[in-house]
């Protein structure tokens, strides 16, 4: 108390404080900052008057009010002004969203698989993801009556599966584009009576590429006169062997409009998931991904999240992509509110002050203030990224980096007007033989380049 008084007085010098004469406030000799920091929260850390703050950069010609972010020159100069040393403390965490944390396998506990449903348009997927979502659903609760969020969880024998509910395989493919691995596993729709059709490919493409397993569900078994094996000779062709044929792919034969089979096709994701020993962590904060997120008239950003891993809880500070707030409603998939969010579970969010983007990773942090920090520093990061975002690889610079030893592998793609062309080129290509690099297909097909060739070839 002395020691504090003495300060009030003289300043570091010993000399008498005119500051202190001034203004009846104790003095503050140094201050530490974040990344972000507000003008009201530098008003506080120096004992001032946020107004104070305000003139001082109003009279610098800048306009600013309690809220805004400062930059380090509008700090360093407001702290000038009160002789205060600032130094600038770096966010405490990587600016990686990613549970990078190791689990004790203690902690480890059985978690959802997540369900991708795929396949060529028009042969059910929408309907089967219908089916499943409403005969599953909770009965008697709100009447049954589920929202549109993205994402579901179903009860299967008394275990949770939840399935994206994003058909189109831009979803799957755009999400790993930005990074994130959702999937565990993906369900391949093909109706028995079109067969393998461009898309079905594509789908197993994007599976193959993720190292997801597959599961391949032959539908619209009800319709006259088709022939499943057809259909199994198809994919076995393409390199999924049935499991009846001496394979290790599961097939299922299904109606999604009938219901029949589709308790098959649930069990049989439940014994994928079990080979696959699904487990999280429940007990720490959560962590996971953005399913879809959209600008709400009413409520601002509204996100689905799929939490991957922890609990995430309301009220929780949460970094989003490079958005960030409090979780401040959070609800399920049925609309209703919840307090808490297991591993595996779709959530979706209101609370952060920007819209953040589908395959974003979001992460919960201890408090308001580090989340702020850690979101403007990955806002920074990806305005800097965007702008020196250069254009593709050339050629010059692939043969460099074959030439210093970089390179020991070239996925191709290959589009060519018929699918004959394709094959030929496709085989061409993997004979050519280049000491220490292979050419690996990753997709050749017939058709005019699209957007899912475009992020297929930047995934891989
Ligand atoms: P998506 O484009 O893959 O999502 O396909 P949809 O689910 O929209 O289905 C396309 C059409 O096929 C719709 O008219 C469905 O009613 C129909 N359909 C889907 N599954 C079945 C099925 O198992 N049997 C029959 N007969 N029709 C089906």
């Amino acid at each position: 108390m002395a020691k504090q008084t003495y300060r009030r007085h003289v300043n570091k010098k010993g000399r008498p404080n005119q500051n202190f004469e001034r203004r009846n406030e104790e003095k503050v000799e140094a201050i530490t900052y974040q990344e972000g920091i507000t003008v009201g929260e530098l008003a506080g850390k120096l004992h001032r008057n946020s107004g104070d703050v305000i003139k001082i950069l109003f009279m610098l010609g800048k306009m600013v009010t309690i809220n805004s972010s400062l930059d380090d020159e509008n700090v360093e100069l407001i702290c000038m002004e009160y002789n205060v040393e600032a130094t600038k403390e770096e966010a405490r965490e990587d600016d990686t969203l990613l549970d990078t944390e190791e689990d004790d396998p203690q902690d480890l506990q059985e978690r959802a698989p997540i369900v991708t449903i795929m396949g060529h348009v028009d042969h059910g997927k929408t309907t089967l993801l219908d089916y499943i979502r409403n005969s599953r659903v909770v009965e008697g609760e709100f009447g049954g009556i589920t929202q549109h969020i993205g994402a579901y969880q179903v009860k299967v024998n008394d275990r949770l599966v939840t399935f994206l509910d994003t058909p189109g395989h831009e979803a799957f493919t755009a999400m790993r584009a930005r990074g994130a691995s959702v999937t565990d596993i993906a369900v391949i729709v093909v109706a028995a009576d079109d067969g393998v059709m461009p898309q079905t490919i594509e789908a197993i493409d994007h599976a193959k590429a993720a190292g997801v397993p597959i599961i391949v569900a032959i539908n619209k078994m009800d319709k006259p006169g088709v022939n499943p094996d057809k259909i199994r000779n198809s994919m076995a062709e393409l390199g999924l062997m049935p499991e009846e044929w001496g394979g290790d792919t599961i097939f299922v034969q299904c109606s999604a409009k009938t219901g029949a089979g589709v308790q098959d096709i649930l069990e049989t994701i439940l014994v994928v998931a079990e080979v696959r020993d699904l487990k999280a962590n429940p007990n720490k904060p959560a962590t996971g991904t953005v399913i879809e997120a959209k600008l709400d008239k009413g409520r601002g950003p509204v996100s689905t999240l799929l939490v991957q891993n922890g609990t995430l809880h309301q009220s929780d500070s949460v970094v989003v992509g490079t958005a960030y707030g409090k979780v401040r409603k959070m609800t399920d998939d049925m609309g209703r509110e919840i307090s808490e969010a297991l591993p595996g579970t779709p959530v979706e969010i209101i609370g952060l002050n920007d819209v953040p983007i589908a395959g974003d990773n979001f992460k919960v942090f201890e408090n308001d203030k580090d989340a702020r920090a850690v979101s403007q520093a990955r806002m920074r990061a990806r305005i800097e990224k965007e702008r020196n975002s250069s254009s593709a690889m050339t050629l010059d610079d692939l043969k460099a980096q074959i030439d210093a030893g970089d390179v020991k592998e070239i996925p191709v793609i290959v589009k060519s007007d018929v699918t004959g062309t394709a094959e030929a080129v496709a085989s061409a290509l993997s004979k050519i033989n280049v000491d220490g690099v292979k050419v690996n297909i990753i997709r050749k097909a017939a058709g005019t380049i699209n957007e899912s060739d475009v992020i297929l070839a930047s995934v891989s």
